[in-house]
């Protein structure tokens, strides 16, 4: 162990590094943070599609993942697109955002949520989380719209800015769910739609029902490292049937349906998903419920092996949730930065690829202007979380080693 390590970080250290080799067995290493799962259904899938030649932009694949996606989070319509960026950026827009416009964001939170509010020409406003569910929080937020909000004409601004305040944006951390019931109320008082980031979150559940379904409009993301992949792309959730075909039609050119004319009746998108990503969609659909039960069962190891531990502590799902573990999370005992990026440095050195949450939001050159809460317990968290390898296979290995 380096020589330069403070006394506490040397026992950190060995805590964390038991912890990970008593889990994940170090002939196992090097260990990805979170890796894709593919087998021969994958395969067959995909070879349909190009045998097919409809890879592109129809076909049934995408049809086919667009009812599974609804069918499995009970939401009444999908619109799978390129990416969960494209998702999110044309939720917003159906949810009303304009240009100039505030959208609220947790300052802790993956770079991809505030650029999408800037493609819609709108301005991030960051706020605080809630340290036990790692998302936004609902009590601070309603705090700092009561200090800074003023309603006026059914709208509410910014008081000091004079800008539109036009949606909440939470995100359900490494999968865990925020207090959506608590969050919607605020939301409601102050007469804000709500449009979730559940990129994190396919199979999470709030009080039974599936993260993504409460806003007007949620968004998933199938980049490489989420739950399920499809190479890359997206998904837009809602219940109303306009919003649904309105997303539909501006990731798609917004092509009037004709036989053989070129009409289009706005400025649009080409953001729709290619078919032959669907098709690895659809596979990955239907292994879906496995790959939950073996990330639940290492994120139970984790939890277990962690339990004994001083220096930190395993972020476990939020009361009245489910969540899918996508990524597994301790937070050290102590907010130290210095203490974070010895161990992070001793995991991966070790072949454990652990990573830091992300750099808070408006400490990023392009939003440090953006408006903003004040956001203690964000600030704490950055300086404290470390994500663990938490790849589904990890979690088969574990169930075959326990037979
Ligand atoms: C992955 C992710 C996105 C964006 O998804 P892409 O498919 O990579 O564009 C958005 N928000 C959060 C919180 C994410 O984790």
């Amino acid at each position: 162990m380096a020589a330069h390590m403070l006394p506490d970080a040397h026992s950190a250290g060995r805590e964390l590094l038991d912890v990970l080799r008593s889990v994940v067995p170090p002939a196992a290493a090097p260990v990805a943070l979170h890796e894709p799962q593919f087998d021969d259904r994958d395969a067959e899938l995909v070879l349909d599609c190009l045998r097919s030649t409809f890879v592109s932009s129809v076909g049934k694949y995408v049809d086919r993942l667009e009812t599974m996606l609804a069918e499995y989070t009970g939401a009444r319509h999908a619109v799978v697109v390129a990416s969960g960026t494209a998702a999110l950026h044309i939720a917003m827009k159906m949810a009303g955002v304009q240009q100039n416009d505030e959208v609220l964001i947790p300052a802790l939170c993956f770079v991809a949520t505030a650029n999408s509010v800037a493609h819609c020409g709108a301005v991030p406003h960051f706020v605080d989380s809630d340290a036990s569910t790692l998302g936004m929080d609902p009590e601070a937020l309603a705090a700092h719209l009561a200090a800074i909000g003023e309603i006026s004409t059914g709208e509410l601004r910014n008081r000091h800015t004079g800008r539109r305040i036009a949606a909440i944006v939470p995100m359900h951390t490494y999968g865990h769910p925020v207090r959506l019931s608590t969050l919607l109320e605020v939301a409601a008082r102050f007469r804000v739609p709500v449009v979730e980031d559940a990129a994190e979150s396919l199979g999470s559940s709030y009080e039974g029902k599936h993260t993504g379904t409460f806003g007007l409009l949620g968004t998933l993301s199938f980049n490489g490292n989420k739950v399920i992949t499809t190479g890359g792309g997206g998904a837009i959730l809602t219940d109303d049937r306009n919003l649904a075909r309105h997303a539909k039609h501006v990731t798609t050119t917004a092509k009037r349906a004709h036989r053989w004319e070129f009409f289009h009746d706005e400025i649009a998108y080409n953001y729709r998903m290619p078919n032959l990503n669907a098709a690895l969609g659809c596979s990955q659909m239907e292994r879906l419920d496995g790959l939950l039960i073996a990330k639940r069962e290492l994120a139970e190891h984790y939890r277990r092996a962690f339990a004994h531990v001083r220096t930190m502590k395993f972020i476990a799902e939020p009361a009245g949730t489910r969540s899918n573990y996508w990524l597994s999370t301790v937070r050290l005992t102590r907010s130290d930065f210095a203490l974070r990026d010895a161990l992070l440095t001793l995991a991966n050195e070790a072949g454990y690829q652990c990573r830091p949450t992300w750099t808070l939001l408006h400490k990023l050159p392009m939003f440090s202007l953006a408006p903003r809460a004040a956001v203690p317990v964000a600030e704490s968290l950055e300086a404290s979380l470390i994500n663990l390898p938490s790849s589904p296979k990890l979690g088969v290995a574990l169930r075959s080693a326990h037979q």
